[in-house]
């Protein structure tokens, strides 16, 4: 099933992603953004095998794999910057490429396939029958509606879709910074309830992660409180004094989780479907992946309804798979008295080490899909 009408509201990741897919399969797609320039703040991002294997067939993670870093190591230091968990991923793809990079690649590729980006439209209202409404009124009627609205979804909302939406208790502030680490290495260090991850991006950047709970009005300010910051994690002054005054954005963590994802003709993408705790880095690798398999579900398929049924059926086990242990690591991270906060390395670093969990955790880590040479979780 090709060349039909889709409508895509939201030009993020999510959205941009589902409308090159479609674009590519033939479809005539028109994304409705409410930014007049919509782009991405300055941070890195995690991608992993579930999103790089679709962006290998439309030529994008070459381009990613070119200017972002590839990853040899991923590790975790406890509070004496002993180590948690260690991974050697040189056997897999594990990049970190600037935000606004894979934003653009994936902007270029819908437009380049015929998309149409209409900016500075937003949609207030969204029906099954795959129409939604404009601000000034406007109805746009579809064959298909994609809602890759982000967290506080209006497609989502007006359709009944969500069962739970709410901020979690924790935070990041996001930056990059000068590059002088040497090592294509992600290091994530724990300090009590806080946490840095610390990972080169490009080669002229690092991208500098900083969690905390919400509470803490210090920690979330910006610009970032250096002294703040360094009183937590002493070792790493350096990386904090290297932060531009201007730079940083901060986000609470946000969790979405949906009853369904679809909707007779309207389908959701995205943080509007299954907005979780970065803790995984895999909210928009799901987005990506799940975006693609949704064009492929719909090209096999002789209406737009099964089309969606079967990729729904597919895609949306993985998705709650990924969304259930990332927001257990957060309940680990956070809601931990902070006495017997020290116990958490100790039961993580067993965990890591223990196979049966450690393979679990990496394979939905990388977003439910093998390794080169790996079958399946065990
Ligand atoms: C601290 C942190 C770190 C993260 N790290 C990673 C990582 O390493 N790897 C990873 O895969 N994921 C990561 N994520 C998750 C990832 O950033 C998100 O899942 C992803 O960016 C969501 O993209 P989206 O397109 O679904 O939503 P958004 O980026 O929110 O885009 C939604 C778009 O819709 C537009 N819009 C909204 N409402 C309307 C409307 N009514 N009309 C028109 N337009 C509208 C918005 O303007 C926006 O452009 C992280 C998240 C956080 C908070």
């Amino acid at each position: 099933m090709t060349g039909r009408a889709a409508n895509v509201v939201g030009a993020g990741i999510g959205g941009l992603s589902a409308a090159a897919a479609l674009a590519l399969a033939g479809w005539q797609v028109r994304i409705f953004e409410q930014a007049e320039d919509p782009r991405e703040f300055g941070a890195g991002i995690y991608l992993k095998e579930n999103s790089l294997q679709p962006l290998d067939r439309v030529g994008v993670s070459e381009l990613l794999l070119a200017r972002g870093v590839k990853l040899d190591e991923v590790r975790i230091l406890d509070e004496h910057h002993r180590p948690v968990a260690v991974r050697d991923v040189r056997a897999e793809r594990v990049v970190v490429t600037l935000r606004a990079d894979l934003h653009g690649a994936l902007r270029d590729l819908a437009t380049g396939a015929g998309a149409e980006l209409v900016t500075g439209q937003t949609v207030t209202a969204a029906g099954a029958d795959g129409t939604l409404r404009l601000a000034g009124g406007e109805r746009v009627a579809g064959d298909l509606l994609i809602g890759a609205d982000g967290y506080h979804s209006v497609v989502r909302d007006c359709l009944g879709l969500a069962r739970r939406v709410h901020d979690l208790g924790d935070g990041a502030t996001r930056v990059v910074v000068p590059r002088v680490e040497t090592e294509p290495v992600s290091t994530e260090h724990w300090s009590g309830r806080r946490r840095v991850g610390v990972a080169p991006c490009s080669p002229e950047h690092t991208y500098v992660f900083i969690i905390g709970p919400e509470r803490d009005a210090r920690g979330v300010r910006l610009p970032v409180d250096v002294a703040r910051w360094s009183g937590a994690f002493p070792h790493l002054r350096d990386v904090f004094e290297r932060i531009p005054a201007d730079a940083g954005v901060h986000h609470a963590h946000a969790y979405v989780l949906c009853s369904s994802w679809v909707r007779g003709r309207v389908a959701l993408i995205g943080d509007a479907a299954h907005a979780q705790p970065p803790n995984l880095g895999q909210g928009a690798g799901l987005a990506i992946a799940n975006a693609f398999a949704l064009a492929e579900a719909l090209a096999h398929a002789e209406t737009v309804e099964e089309g969606l049924d079967a990729w729904q059926r597919r895609s949306f086990p993985v998705a709650r798979n990924v969304q259930r242990l990332t927001t257990w690591y957060d309940h680990l991270g956070y809601q931990w008295p902070p006495p017997v906060a020290g116990l958490r390395a100790g039961l993580v670093r067993g965990l890591a080490r223990f196979g049966p969990t450690r393979r679990q955790w990496e394979w939905w880590w990388r977003g439910g899909v093998p390794r080169p040479a790996e079958t399946g979780p065990s």
